[in-house]
């Protein structure tokens, strides 16, 4: 890699994907500098994390604990801020050469886009903010000079399988775990409890992007994701379900070839990859044994069991603001399963509802973007009171 430091700007860094950037990073201090560190709410990491990393600028979102983060970072001459706004607007300073985008959902949108507009590299973690705005992002991304490099896992992979390909892309196969109902009979989804939902087999992951997973829902926003980031129809990705998630994802070429990337489960791979991007370099990750694996097993998605896979192709055929409206819908209906107040089965139902009603926009801009979210998330919590 480069003699210079790669100075690296966090916007989330107190969850699961910041986290473990930040385990990457502890590794390679020699490669990379942290400029900026946000936290939502969760200050007592922040502050902990800021204290290890000495970033220049530190925003916590909520401002009422501003007070608080303040007094322990401001005699190691660290700046804090507070607000979302902040965030966006110091990920896009001079300093700051890659922004690792993990803030979970929707809100992941604005501070994104900030640092588009500086041309900065984005690290993308946060599905939503193609899901919402694909089309405003793809065209940022060309306008401003603004890589995304994936960081999804699936994403990463197909990204690392086109690493010095010309050829045109035939078909992604997007592997899927499945989750953990995959092997449920449909009959008994109506009793699946929170804490059910909540133990995928092979990632550990935030509760959001677990939940999605349970229902399937992640793989449909990673179809979609897939479609923006690689330019792609979305009849051309197939969702394949792989329990074992030793595959990642799969590019089929023109001459039938067809290449996959490969390891156990590690976010650490894709987040290190995305930072290093186009090097490699050594990570401590378990190095996979065949003997050990013996089979890897691939089975056609249950849409039956698994509606909101259908719903996020059929969204996306829609077009316009479709998925913006479906992705709002499903925060709001994640959020309430996991204050137990609804059923798992009933978050594709919400979804499906909203997208009954919500405004149809064909090419929406960024406005209307941010209020279709709106719009959607009043809608689906209407349905729920009916
Ligand atoms: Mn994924």
């Amino acid at each position: 890699m480069e003699q210079t430091k790669r100075r690296i700007a966090i916007l989330g860094s107190t969850g699961s994907i910041g986290q473990q950037a930040l385990e990457v990073i502890e590794k390679h201090r020699d490669l990379f500098e942290i400029e900026l560190l946000t936290a939502n709410n969760n200050s007592s990491l922040l502050i902990e994390q800021a204290k290890k990393f000495l970033p220049n600028n530190v925003v916590i979102c909520n401002h009422d604990l501003y007070q608080e983060v303040q007094k322990e970072l401001n005699p190691l001459f660290i700046k804090v801020f507070a607000g979302l706004e902040s965030a966006g607007d110091l990920a896009g300073g001079d300093n700051v050469d890659i922004v690792l985008s993990s803030i979970v959902g929707f809100s992941g949108l604005a501070p994104t886009i900030k640092a588009m507009k500086k041309g900065k590299v984005i690290a993308l973690a946060n599905k939503e903010t193609l899901v919402a705005a694909g089309s405003i992002i793809s065209n940022l991304s060309r306008e401003y000079n603004s890589p995304i490099i994936p960081v999804d896992s699936e994403h990463s992979a197909i990204f690392q399988c086109l690493q010095g390909e010309k050829a045109s892309i035939e078909k992604l196969l997007l592997t899927a775990s499945g989750g953990p109902f995959r092997e449920l009979d449909i009959c008994k989804f109506k009793d699946i409890t929170k804490a059910d939902a909540l133990k995928h087999p092979n990632w550990n992951m935030g509760n959001k992007v677990t939940i999605d997973s349970s229902t399937m829902m992640n793989k449909g926003l990673e179809v979609i994701e897939a479609a923006w980031l690689f330019n792609i129809p979305i009849d051309k990705i197939e969702v394949i379900v792989h329990p074992e998630s030793i595959i990642h994802s799969m590019v089929q070429f023109s001459d039938g070839s067809v290449k996959a990337q490969l390891s156990y489960p590690d976010m650490r791979i894709p987040i290190q990859y995305a930072l290093t991007y186009p090097h490699r370099i050594n990570l401590n990750s378990k190095r996979l044994d065949f003997y050990e694996l013996g089979q890897l097993n691939f089975y056609k998605p249950d849409t039956n069991k698994f509606p909101a896979l259908s719903i996020a192709y059929d969204s996306f055929k829609r077009g316009g603001n479709t998925t913006c409206a479906m992705n709002g819908a499903n925060e709001i209906a994640v959020d309430l399963f996991l204050k137990e107040k609804i059923k798992l089965t009933q978050i594709p139902i919400i979804i499906e509802k909203t997208l009954e009603k919500f405004t149809f926009i064909s090419n929406p801009t960024l406005e209307d973007i941010y209020n279709t979210d709106k719009e959607a998330k009043q809608i689906a919590k209407q349905v729920i009171k009916n």
